[in-house]
């Protein structure tokens, strides 16, 4: 076999293992829980999502972390679309009320519907907040914080790799 047909040959297997892996690695595809219109609570043990979610993501949905600003995704997203629940694919924004808040974090100034999000209130960094949580999973989002835009003057600040984007058709 001359060499460059064993470069194609290895170069298509490469190809194919890739979008096996990309296949695999789609949250939905490995993920019981996730549904667009499922409205029931979920009540899933963080031993149960820790298999399901990539780490960083778990970090924040189940631990309250944070991902440093201008490091997640769809921070400067401005495509047409839904922002789900990355753990459980509950509808929560939509991309008509995001906004570019300038604090590295996707902004949205009010959640889809009523149904969308819990509202907590969260005493850690020894200040009061309000944390804003998926109301199917209870999976922690991020902030809401009272200096965002009109017309409802909040600021939902929520980390990127709790979010799943999903554009317009
Ligand atoms: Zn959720």
């Amino acid at each position: 076999m001359k060499n460059p047909t064993r470069l194609l040959i290895i170069f298509i297997i490469l190809l194919c293992i890739g979008a096996a892996i990309s296949v695999w690695a789609r949250p939905q595809n490995k993920n019981p829980y996730y549904s667009h219109t499922d409205n029931g609570r979920l009540r899933v043990s963080d031993a149960e999502w820790k298999k399901i979610l990539p780490a960083q993501s778990y970090n924040i949905l189940r631990e309250e972390g944070t991902e440093a600003p201008n490091t997640g995704p769809y921070v400067h997203n401005k495509q047409a679309g839904t922002y789900y629940c990355l753990a459980c694919g509950h509808p929560l924004f939509s991309s008509k009320t995001k906004y570019d808040s300038g604090t590295g974090w996707p902004s949205f100034y009010q959640p889809l519907d009523k149904n969308s999000v819990t509202e907590l209130r969260d005493e850690s960094l020894g200040t009061v907040r309000t944390a804003i949580s998926c109301a199917r999973c209870g999976g922690h989002l991020g902030h809401v914080f009272d200096d965002g835009p009109k017309p409802t003057g909040l600021r939902y600040c929520m980390n990127g790799f709790a979010l799943a984007f999903e554009p317009t058709k």
